[in-house]
């Protein structure tokens, strides 16, 4: 059977031995030597499946573990193989899982890393859901919307919501065979819709030149929502990525720019379609014709972070209820 270990991409230290089927927590300490605070000392868990080549990952801490930057969620289980990337917290300290035969024909022993309980290992509940959601992004070709309609599958944690929503006959305003546009559920505009393609791409970082054509469709189909929109003349829209998604599966926003909406209530929200947390719908598109992947930019998770300033004016504005009030003047109801 082989053996698995987990790689520190940026070489922080030796690679952590994953034994078959045992679990393994990790975080904040000496064994990762990460020190940052919003990591918790039990960040992760990890268990491998040696003969099946893959290892579940468990996020126990309250800031996001993510998996090709699909955050996991706290609580939740999803399965990681070899070519995917995790960033223990925050989009920080990546690492990868490397299955390799063991040429001694054994496997574990070497000295693991704290490990939990037997209770809490009873605890470890598989997430049938993102099992399921998981298992769908083998498919490599558009399924029909016929097809696609009738997987009706609960996928279970909040973070795969938009897959159930895009198979609503209630949620879609638009479908065709490769894509269909749903509502936003909390839209953060007056208008605020998503576009999704029906093969589950995980998230930008699966994206390859194969997808070129897919997401210029997108992007078509996003234009076309625009220009039926009753109100296209008045307001301005914008279709693009967010840099980090919450959500798992591809998803275009198409958001028009007046952010009149109570569900938009943060810093975060606000930040992430004004700065270039937002990333371009052509951008992708450019990024995908050139260098055949999406590359996100160091930092942009900081994004969020940086003071509120109006995107009509660039006056900066204190708070948010002062910054609703502000976009009155530039968008009058
Ligand atoms: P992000 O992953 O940051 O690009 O954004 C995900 C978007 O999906 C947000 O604008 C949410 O308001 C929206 N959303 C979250 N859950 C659902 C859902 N179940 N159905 C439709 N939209 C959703
Ligand atoms: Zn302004």
């Amino acid at each position: 059977m082989p053996i698995c270990r987990l790689i520190s991409d940026e070489n922080s230290h030796k690679p952590i031995r994953l034994p078959h089927q045992q679990t393994v927590v990790l975080g904040r300490g000496p064994e990762t030597t990460i020190k940052d605070r919003k990591c918790s000392r039990q960040q992760v868990e990890f268990k491998a499946e040696c003969n099946k080549g893959y290892v579940k990952v468990k996020q126990l801490g309250v800031n996001p573990t993510s998996i090709d930057s699909v955050v996991v969620g706290k609580d939740n289980e999803v399965k990681m193989k070899a070519g995917q990337q995790l960033h223990i917290v925050n989009q920080l300290y990546p690492y990868t899982v490397q299955f390799k035969e063991d040429p001694t024909g054994h496997y574990g022993g070497t000295k693991r890393p704290r490990q939990l309980s037997s209770e809490d290992r009873e605890s470890l509940r598989e997430d049938q859901s993102v099992k399921a959601a998981k298992k769908t992004e083998t498919v490599s070709v558009s399924v029909s919307v016929g097809e696609a309609t009738k997987s009706t599958e609960s996928f279970g944690h909040w973070s795969q919501g938009l897959k159930t929503s895009m198979n609503d006959p209630k949620m879609q305003v638009y479908k065709d065979d490769k894509v269909v546009v749903i509502k936003d559920k909390y839209p953060k505009a007056r208008y605020h819709w998503l576009v999704l393609p029906w093969q589950i791409i995980s998230s930008l970082k699966a994206l390859s030149e194969v997808h070129c054509d897919l997401v210029k469709h997108m992007q078509q189909v996003a234009d076309q929502i625009v220009r039926q929109c009753p109100d296209a003349g008045l307001l301005r829209f914008r279709t693009g990525y967010h840099a980090i998604p919450s959500m798992s599966h591809v998803h275009l926003h198409v958001i028009s720019q007046d952010f009149d909406s109570p569900c938009l209530k943060n810093k975060k929200h606000w930040n992430s379609f004004t700065t270039d947390y937002f990333m371009e719908s052509h951008d992708v598109i450019q990024m995908l014709e050139t260098n055949g992947r999406v590359d996100v930019k160091e930092g942009t998770s900081e994004l969020l972070k940086l003071a509120l300033r109006c995107h009509m004016c660039l006056k900066d504005i204190p708070t948010i209820p002062a910054l609703k009030e502000h976009l009155k003047s530039h968008f009058p109801s």
